[in-house]
């Protein structure tokens, strides 16, 4: 794979998950990844019922930005994204498409409560990351427990996930 893709901050997002989501893009699908500069959030996407924000348009306007040098785009925010049929997501993507994101959100909080220790918390971010990245490349939510495609619908279940994609998902992936 020679795409090159797109880390684009939405918002305020701290700099050193930016550079470890990169990091892993590059290891995981090894194709280089590149941290683009901040882009607004746009205000269109807050839902005031829900007190959160629609990734569906934050999507649209990952598209509208465009960014030539890149292939894929991850977009990453702060803010607590949804999707409609949802109450909360992690991160959103079109499958096979070009445009992702993820929200750090509900990544920096236990299923208890507390807090995870730092490096926990850019764990998910990554995971989070390569599995929306992994939908953007035509790959399916996989039974594989030990796969980065695993879906993951509570915290718990993202960190059992691994870094990686299982063979069977690393043979969708390579043409
Ligand atoms: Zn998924
Ligand atoms: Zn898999």
């Amino acid at each position: 794979m020679t795409q090159q893709i797109g880390v684009v901050p939405v918002g305020e997002v701290p700099a050193l998950v930016l550079k470890v989501i990169a990091a892993n893009i590059t290891a995981c699908y090894r194709c280089p990844a590149v941290v683009l500069p901040k882009r607004p959030v746009p205000e269109s996407a807050f839902d005031d019922r829900r007190n959160q924000y629609d990734a569906g348009i934050i999507i649209e306007q990952l598209g509208a930005w465009n960014f030539p040098a890149c292939s894929k785009i991850v977009g990453i925010t702060s803010l607590d994204i949804f999707i409609p049929i949802f109450n909360y997501a992690y991160g959103y993507a079109v499958q096979g498409g070009d445009l992702s994101m993820i929200s750090l959100f509900r990544l920096n909080r236990n299923a208890d409560g507390s807090l995870p220790p730092p490096s926990l918390f850019y764990e998910r971010t990554a995971k989070v990351a390569l599995h929306e990245l992994g939908h953007l490349f035509s790959l399916f939510h996989c039974h594989e427990t030990q796969c980065i495609m695993h879906f993951s619908g509570a915290i718990t279940d993202l960190d059992q996930i691994p870094f990686y994609l299982c063979p069977d998902c690393e043979r969708r992936l390579t043409p």
